[in-house]
């Protein structure tokens, strides 16, 4: 009989179980992960309501189990989009915006809330010995998908003169702050409408800003959140010339109310998808910089007998980035 391993099941409705599933049998050109920690992730929210057949978790940090292939035994975190290689988007650089293959790993083929999984080789990214487990993940999502949507905005805001506003402080909100910061912006504000985001934000260096205050201008607006109150916020308070950057997202229709506010002005919405596999090198290097910050984020460490309790806790914002250890 075959070898089984543990993951979670995302049963629906919110119900969550373990499942024990045939250990997985990487096809050619893929190789076998053990994960040592997956992140979990807000947008998971989604499929815990719905249910899946699949195996959730898409922020996921493992080592290469697969003797005689070049990887074998190397940490490395895991690219989610599948993509070819080969199409112009692939080839001028933009592999999370492939033009053949959309698959992205934890959405439609099995994802890190489990022992082990196999991930096509051209996903794996290495990672250097002195980034500990607890933090590999962030380099995904929290600094990946942040850094990479401010990196793109950054020649139409220059930071010596723009003031920034995030709206959400949730992980991609933080990632947002601290990324930010390490481009050269000074003044940033961040709202939130809970008072412990807001005062771990402002423990990074942020300002304040009251939920719904129009009174004060920006030049950057980072949506983070998906809300669409929060983007017609954005879309109020931005600066002529200024830039709403759209890093959330929202299943449902957003309707934009074309009065004045929006008429009578020049300005940039940016939406940002994930980012490239090149911006590894700068996103480990912003990890590096910020060590201690990034580690304030990930605020428990926890097992898959644990899955079923704390991720409740999670999407009910009590903690921030908690992350499985499916070996605890
Ligand atoms: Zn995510
Ligand atoms: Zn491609």
């Amino acid at each position: 009989m075959a070898e089984l391993m543990r993951a979670v099941k995302f049963e629906g409705q919110q119900r969550i179980g373990l499942q024990d599933l045939p250990w997985p049998q990487p096809a050619a050109g893929e190789v076998l992960l053990r994960v040592q920690r997956t992140a979990l992730c807000g947008s998971d929210g989604k499929l815990w309501q719905r249910g899946t057949d699949l195996v959730p978790g898409h922020e996921i940090f493992g080592v290469v189990d697969h003797p005689g292939h070049a990887l074998h035994g190397q940490r490395c975190c895991v690219f989610i989009p599948v993509h070819c290689g080969h199409c112009a988007s692939c080839v001028q650089g933009d592999t999370h915006l492939c033009l053949t293959q959309s698959d992205l790993i934890g959405w439609n083929r099995n994802g890190g809330y489990a022992e082990a999984l196999a991930v096509p080789q051209q996903c794996l990214m290495p990672v250097p010995d002195d980034i500990d487990d607890d933090l590999a993940p962030l380099l995904l999502d929290t600094i990946g998908t942040a850094a990479h949507g401010l990196r793109t905005v950054l020649p139409l805001v220059p930071p010596a003169q723009s003031d920034v506003l995030i709206l959400g402080a949730g992980p991609v909100g933080m990632g947002a702050l601290l990324a930010a910061q390490s481009l050269g912006y000074k003044n940033i504000w961040v709202s939130d409408p809970r008072a412990t985001r807001l005062a771990l934000a402002e423990s990074l260096g942020a300002r304040p800003h009251q939920v719904g205050d129009l009174q004060r201008r920006f030049a950057l607006v980072v949506e983070s959140s998906g809300a669409h109150a929060a983007r017609n916020q954005g879309l109020q308070v931005i600066w002529p010339r200024g830039v709403l950057l759209l890093l959330g997202e929202n299943d449902n229709p957003w309707t934009i109310e074309e009065g004045k506010p929006v008429r009578r002005k020049l300005f940039y919405m940016v939406r940002s998808f994930y980012f490239p596999k090149s911006d590894l090198p700068a996103n480990i290097a912003l990890l590096r910089s910020r060590r201690d910050d990034y580690r304030k984020l990930v605020d428990q460490r926890f097992g898959l007998d644990e899955f079923a309790s704390v991720f409740p806790r999670f999407m009910a914002g009590e903690l921030v980035k908690p992350v499985l250890a499916p070996a605890l």
